[in-house]
């Protein structure tokens, strides 16, 4: 590529949907080494749909769906859109919660029908006082086919297990090689399970992986990075992704994100996706090879 100003850098930029804050950011984008990515909504649709009830004890399958999909009614996770979604396809009656909860990280907890429901992984079943030892065998398959396994439990005893899974995006697979090609070491950070993420990363040839990590947990893992003297692109789209974007050599807020991940973001894309990444990378070298 023709070596090109910052001003041109900007224009091309914005037509290719890269907003570039200022000039550093686009020069510390042509020298990070490392790139941190979510999982969902980043690499996958974002979109996920139920494929899996599982009842573990004596409360019938469709009740279990049934518990949880009244619970999801108060939250806004993509999870409970595909909770709901699955329950209105299979036509059970979708009840009203009370007392909800959501529990960051770790899923919703709330009561239907004067019954105590808890829905989330393994450390809300252990937040709960709970115990998902006799599901994780089952939860662990499904983990390595990708999906994420939801717990549920009923007054405190494990009841269940739905499974959602979250189709990677088309564009990931080409990105990830072109962003390999551009020298980057791409990794994976998730609050999802550990089995899932690495069952995703190993389809994508992902390089690394921080799984089970919280919001908080995000940061983290940047200075971590940093310290080991890597220089790093944080990419995220939520409100919680914030700090770990500021964090970063070069925070990237992905699509739609919240206005806070903008604000923290040195670049912002337009489009959800890592194929805004590349592009992002590839008007960074052009411009740095002028400043030169
Ligand atoms: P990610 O970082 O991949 O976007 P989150 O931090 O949002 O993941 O969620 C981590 C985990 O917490 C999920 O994989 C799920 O097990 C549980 N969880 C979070 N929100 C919900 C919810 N509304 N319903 C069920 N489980 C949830
Ligand atoms: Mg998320």
């Amino acid at each position: 590529a023709t070596p090109i100003s910052i001003t041109t850098a900007a224009g091309r930029g914005a037509q290719a949907g890269v907003l570039i804050k200022d000039a550093e950011a686009l020069e510390r984008m042509a020298r990070v080494d490392t790139l941190i990515v979510d999982k969902t909504g980043t690499l996958t649709e974002g979109r996920p749909k139920l494929t899996d009830v599982i009842a573990l004890g004596d409360i019938p399958e469709d009740d279990v769906l049934a518990l949880a999909a009244a619970l999801e009614r108060g939250s806004e996770h993509p999870l409970a859109e595909a909770i709901l979604e699955g329950a209105r396809e299979r036509g059970v009656p979708l009840d009203k919660a009370t007392d909800f909860e959501a529990v960051t990280g770790k899923g919703v907890t709330g009561t239907v029908g004067g019954r105590s429901i808890a829905l989330g992984n393994t450390a809300l079943m252990q937040a709960i006082g709970g115990d998902a030892a006799s599901g994780e065998e089952k939860a662990d398959a499904l983990r390595t086919e990708g999906k994420t396994a939801m717990f549920v439990a009923v007054d405190g005893t494990l009841a269940g297990i739905v499974a959602v899974a979250d189709p990677i995006k088309e564009t990931t697979a080409a990105a990830i090689r072109d962003l390999h090609a551009q020298g980057l070491r791409v990794i994976m950070a998730t609050g999802d399970n550990q089995r899932t993420a690495e069952a995703v990363a190993a389809k994508l040839g992902i390089d690394d992986v921080r799984a089970g990590v919280l919001p908080e947990g995000k940061k983290a893992f940047v200075d971590e990075l940093r310290a080991a003297g890597r220089s790093v692109a944080m990419a995220g789209d939520g409100v919680n992704d914030a700090p770990a974007l500021a964090a970063a050599d070069v925070g990237i807020a992905m699509g739609t994100g919240a206005d806070v991940a903008v604000e923290s973001a040195g670049l912002t894309l337009l489009g959800g996706d890592l194929t805004g990444i590349v592009r992002a990378r590839k008007l960074a070298k052009a411009t740095l090879r002028n400043i030169k």
